[in-house]
């Protein structure tokens, strides 16, 4: 883990800004931070840094969701990327509310809606389809 903090820490490519987007790689992935909210929220560098960290903790999150096809354990993920959520909220300087989480519903294997859940989580509202094998009952 030490070695991919640094690895985020000495990134000096910030300037890669396109279309209000910075981009930046990890691995094959491309991963992105809306400039203008990072903006508007007045974050400081360190947030910047832990949002890139907790992005990749995302990332293998999604890995191990893929990898796993039994639902009775990627149930047990599912507060992993809970915790993950919230914190990604602190870092954006949000208020810490799991109803306005946003990644909850596009791991993979969930069936929970999409456009309903994205809309949903603007303000404050989660949709679970009962036969979702990751959050049905
Ligand atoms: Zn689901």
């Amino acid at each position: 883990m030490k070695d991919i903090v640094d690895k985020i820490i000495e990134d000096r490519e910030i300037n890669r800004v396109y279309d209000n987007t910075y981009f930046y790689k990890h691995g094959e992935k491309t991963e992105t931070l809306s400039v203008s909210l990072v903006v508007k929220q007045k974050l400081p560098r360190e947030n910047i840094i832990e949002l890139k960290v907790l992005h990749i903790i995302r990332l293998n999150l999604f890995d191990m969701f893929e990898a796993e096809t039994i639902p009775a354990r990627q149930r047990k993920i599912v507060p992993l990327m809970e915790e993950l959520e919230f914190r990604m909220q602190k870092a954006w300087k949000f208020e810490q509310d799991r109803n306005k989480h946003s990644w909850w519903f596009q791991v993979p294997h969930c069936t929970c809606p999409k456009i309903d859940n994205w809309e949903g989580c603007s303000f404050g509202r989660r949709i679970i389809n009962s036969s979702c094998p990751v959050h049905g009952e």
